[in-house]
């Protein structure tokens, strides 16, 4: 309890209602607000946190992941657990990041920076033993996912074996599952002539899509992967590439697909001409991104900085102001 109570029960409402909104968005892939105003009352609860860090508490939708997964799939516990990314909204956020860095990391130089775009889709994590594709799962609430196997083999641009000879017994690779804009509209079109319910945007009919008990479903729907990290890999003392960006060059390499707009840039105001130069190409990319993450490309200095509750602090997703407040949000197709 704080000496005002005032601050105590606006916590209090803003943790009930943004704990309902994460269970209609992960769990039921069924929003009723646009991310906009989601990322409102989380931006006012983490600054009201921050001024009274001792009302801080563990279970806090600040200091947790996505959502719980849905008993009706197995599960799969995370060896590492997949973590959310902190939020930049803009340019003096951006710098404060790199002062961040900056004060943890002392003596460095300019840092460069894996700049990616943000896809709008859902976290997917695929196992590869010898080569082969042997389990697939969601982020869940970070620790624990949703066994989605058969689902995720369904997906045509993932591979069922990797190739080349020298890949790691074990790899864990991390990506987004989304659904290209053109396949949203023709699964729409689809959907209302056979009076079926429409999706509300391309990330909810991935969400739906992936998420279904019945794969002969997921196989219908018109899903794509891009890789973006690495989670387990054995033997440890596999030979890795140091860098971020060199690592996603050897899974291109191993056959898994990659966004093409991955670049890198020095320093935060690389960064930012990146952010610009996607932001101008956002509308006449094929698929919806809601912003672009920044990550440190050194593998070793990522380490070093290491993570807080919920998100690595080597990482970044610079937001792109909303395109559309979503005023009516549709039912969305969830059979489970
Ligand atoms: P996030 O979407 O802000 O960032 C983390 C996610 O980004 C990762 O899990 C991954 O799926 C994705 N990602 C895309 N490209 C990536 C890349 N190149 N590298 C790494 N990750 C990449 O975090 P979140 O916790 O998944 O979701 C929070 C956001 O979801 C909110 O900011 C809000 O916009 C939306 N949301 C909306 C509602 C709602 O009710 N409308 C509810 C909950 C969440």
């Amino acid at each position: 309890m704080s000496e005002n109570p005032s601050v105590d029960s606006r916590i209090a409402s803003l943790r009930d209602t943004i704990n309902e909104y994460n269970t209609q968005y992960y769990v039921q892939d069924a929003p009723s607000v646009p991310d906009a105003e989601y990322d409102r009352l989380f931006k006012e609860l983490k600054a009201l946190e921050a001024e009274h860090p001792d009302l801080i508490t563990p279970d806090s939708p600040t200091q947790k992941v996505g959502g719980a997964p849905l008993s009706a799939f197995d599960q799969v516990t995370h060896e590492v657990p997949m973590l959310s990314l902190d939020n930049a909204f803009d340019e003096a956020s951006l710098n404060a990041f790199e002062k961040r860095i900056g004060d943890r990391l002392k003596d460095h130089k300019t840092l460069t920076y894996s700049c990616e775009p943000k896809l709008d889709g859902l976290a997917v994590s695929i196992l590869y033993e010898d080569g082969l594709l042997v389990q697939a799962a969601t982020r869940g609430d970070g620790q624990v996912g949703e066994n989605i196997t058969q689902n995720v083999k369904t997906i045509g641009n993932v591979p069922l074996r990797l190739k080349g000879d020298n890949i790691p017994a074990r790899i864990e690779v991390r990506g987004e599952v989304f659904m290209p804009k053109a396949g949203f509209d023709k699964l729409n079109e689809r959907q209302r002539a056979e009076g079926g319910k429409v999706f509300a945007n391309p990330r909810n009919a991935a969400a739906g899509s992936l998420r279904q008990l019945d794969s002969r479903i997921t196989a219908k729907r018109p899903l794509m992967f891009y890789c973006y990290s690495l989670g387990v890999v054995t033997p440890e003392d596999f030979a890795l590439a140091e860098l971020h960006s060199e690592r996603l060059k050897s899974l291109g390499e191993w056959g898994l697909p990659l966004c093409p707009e991955v670049s890198v840039a020095e320093g935060a105001s690389g960064c930012l001409d990146y952010y610009h130069q996607i932001l101008e190409k956002r509308d006449a990319l094929p698929y919806d991104i809601d912003g672009v993450v920044f990550k440190v490309d050194n593998i070793e200095l990522q380490q070093t900085l290491g993570f807080v509750a919920r998100a690595p602090r080597w990482a970044i997703a610079q937001k792109f102001p909303a395109q559309e407040e979503i005023t009516r949000l549709v039912d969305v197709e969830f059979q489970v």
